[in-house]
């Protein structure tokens, strides 16, 4: 069997949703399980909806309107018959919301988010399962809630994976179809809890590896992955071939094409991954798995925004010494900061974190009680791996750095934005490098 995964921009409209169809088509007559994220941007308008409600505010109403239009439009195009089954469906889903929101609020901020934002991928996968079905392209629809089990961790649930791989097992007959919700899940109560934002990915891995998939094949709007962010960076390369280990390495610095946890359990079953373009489903994309480190060679370009840097110092200058590191630490892991870079002098040590613009005032008041402290915001951290004398060296060009780090394989410098506004052009021919 085989799971491929459609995001939200790839099922915008109901052309994107057409376009499922063709791609399922061209793959004849493997089962497959689909999973699918909630359409557009439908996630950030539901989160509105959960924030209004927390704070026991109006405006939902509005939101929630313009989220059933936009889904009734897409419907409207696809089914043109006013009495499929899929409009009672999806008006019993957005009835479903109204209900919770005319209630009170948990006081759990993060148990009304997953309650809520849930409800994307549920409309979704009706949405897409009835178009397919009736397209000949013979699914089930399939309910995540019931299938992947996790803690009660809301917004960022860790799965329990023997009690998903029993019951996907069960669910999923190796010859059939399916389409089943990203993100989703529940805990031991049946309330809904979620993975984390851009969690599909890492349903399909889940799902993947409780039914031993052949593999699998994330469908993107990019031809696959590429040695850096088009949006950021000129002269970007297709890569073809990427082992797990250098694709976990990547995520970890901040590429953002594919959700950081979703490699691990393929790997442990050594599922190949792919990633390729729902525009030209035919051509070939990248394949993550067993095989060489990296093909073709080359450098890959990684910037992560919304970085500060705190730099902290002792107030008599006596040494930094692992006693303060494990106190300032012991801050950073209560309040869930990630810390990115870091460096130390005698008498000082710099981190560059993510600037979450709740926590990091709260961070910088702790660590105020005992330290100098001084913060850098509007930073971006920027990462060459496997990088050049001649990529560093262009990449660096015209900008504030604030931090450098350098080891064998990886470069990287914070640098201020107000330099890093241009977007660092590589020539073409700094691309290539043997290693
Ligand atoms: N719909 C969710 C989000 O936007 C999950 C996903 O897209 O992967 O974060
Ligand atoms: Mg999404």
């Amino acid at each position: 069997m085989r799971v491929f995964k459609f995001g939200g921009a790839s099922v915008k409209d109901a052309e994107g949703v057409r376009n499922v169809e063709r791609v399922l088509r061209i793959h004849g007559e493997n089962p497959i399980v689909v999973v699918v994220s909630a359409m557009g941007k439908t996630t950030n308008a539901l989160e509105q909806i959960v924030a209004a409600f927390f704070r026991e505010e109006n405006g939902w109403q509005e939101i929630l309107e313009k989220i059933k239009d936009d889904h009734l439009s897409v419907m409207e195009a696809l089914f043109p018959h006013r009495e499929h089954l899929v409009y009672q469906e999806v008006a019993h889903v957005f009835t479903q919301i109204r209900l919770i929101c005319s209630g009170r609020p948990d006081p759990d901020y993060n148990v009304n988010y997953d309650r809520i934002v849930s409800y994307g991928e549920i409309v979704s996968t009706r949405i897409i399962s009835a178009y397919l079905n009736d397209q000949g392209w013979t699914n089930h629809w399939i309910d995540a809630r019931k299938l992947i089990k996790t803690d009660a961790n809301h917004r960022f649930a860790r799965v329990n994976w023997t009690f998903t791989e029993t019951l996907l097992q069960q669910t999923i007959k190796p010859n059939q179809n399916y389409v089943i919700q990203g993100f989703i899940g529940s805990d031991d109560n049946l309330h809904a809890t979620t993975l984390g934002r851009e969690g599909s990915d890492y349903t399909a891995s889940i799902v993947a590896y409780a039914i031993n998939a052949d593999d699998v094949c994330i469908w993107k709007d990019v031809p696959g992955i590429l040695n850096g962010d088009p949006k950021v960076f000129d002269n970007v390369t297709l890569i073809e071939q990427i082992s797990y280990r250098e694709a976990i390495e990547l995520a970890y610095f901040g590429a953002s094409v594919i959700h950081p946890k979703t490699i691990q359990p393929l790997q442990r079953k050594n599922i190949p991954l792919r990633v390729k373009s729902f525009l030209q489903p035919e051509s070939q994309g990248t394949c993550i798995g067993q095989g060489v480190d990296l093909y073709p060679a080359l450098p890959i370009f990684i910037r992560k925004t919304e970085q500060g840097i705190i730099k902290i110092s002792t107030r008599d200058l006596a040494f930094i010494v692992e006693e303060n590191l494990s106190a300032i630490y012991d801050i950073f892991h209560r309040l869930g900061v990630r810390v990115n870079l870091m460096q130390n002098s005698a008498v000082s040590s710099r981190f560059c974190i993510n600037n979450d613009p709740v926590i990091t005032p709260l961070v910088l008041k702790e660590l105020e009680r005992l330290f100098d402290v001084e913060f850098i915001p509007d930073v971006s951290l920027f990462t060459i791996r496997h990088y050049t004398e001649e990529t560093r060296k262009t990449l660096i060009a015209g900008k504030v750095v604030r931090m450098e780090q350098v080891t064998p394989k990886v470069w990287q410098i914070a640098a201020s934005n107000e330099s890093a506004l241009q977007s660092p052009f590589l020539p073409k021919s700094s691309l290539s490098i043997d290693f």
